[in-house]
């Protein structure tokens, strides 16, 4: 399904400049060793702002939850009802969570717990966005 474009900002730039290159990328406080996403300015632990780099992920995940959407208020998407609405878990980091539609996976016929791989989807003004879809 085509989404909304995105528009990045200074902050996410990173992120949205790795989509495009489709690698995966999350933000990492190199001090505390810690991952976080979405992106801010200062880690959240040691509120530093120095220490924070971007790092490339496997870009494999688990299905943590899902709930499917019959009535989106997004326009674009409406054509698309009902579709899924899962919640992943990045294998480096299970707090790091990201939402999918999970394409390729029939409505309401997720399985909950299963392994993900990172795909990257064009949105509406080209930039791509990360997807994921059940591992094979
Ligand atoms: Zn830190």
């Amino acid at each position: 399904m085509v989404k909304q474009g995105v528009i990045p900002d200074d902050l996410t730039k990173p992120f949205w400049e790795a989509a495009n290159e489709e690698r995966l990328v999350i933000q990492n406080c190199t001090a505390c060793n810690r991952l976080q996403h979405p992106p801010v300015a200062t880690c959240r632990q040691c509120g530093s702002g120095d220490n924070l780099e971007w790092k490339g992920m496997s870009g494999r995940a688990k299905i943590y939850n899902y709930t499917v959407v019959y009535d989106t208020p997004i326009r674009m998407l409406q054509d698309n009802q009902p579709f899924n609405l899962a919640v992943v878990m990045l294998d480096e980091d299970p707090g790091i969570q990201m939402y999918s539609h999970l394409p390729g996976t029939p409505v309401d016929e997720v399985p909950v717990g299963a392994s993900v791989e990172v795909i990257f989807e064009a949105t509406a003004n080209g930039q791509k966005v990360p997807e994921w879809r059940v591992a094979g």
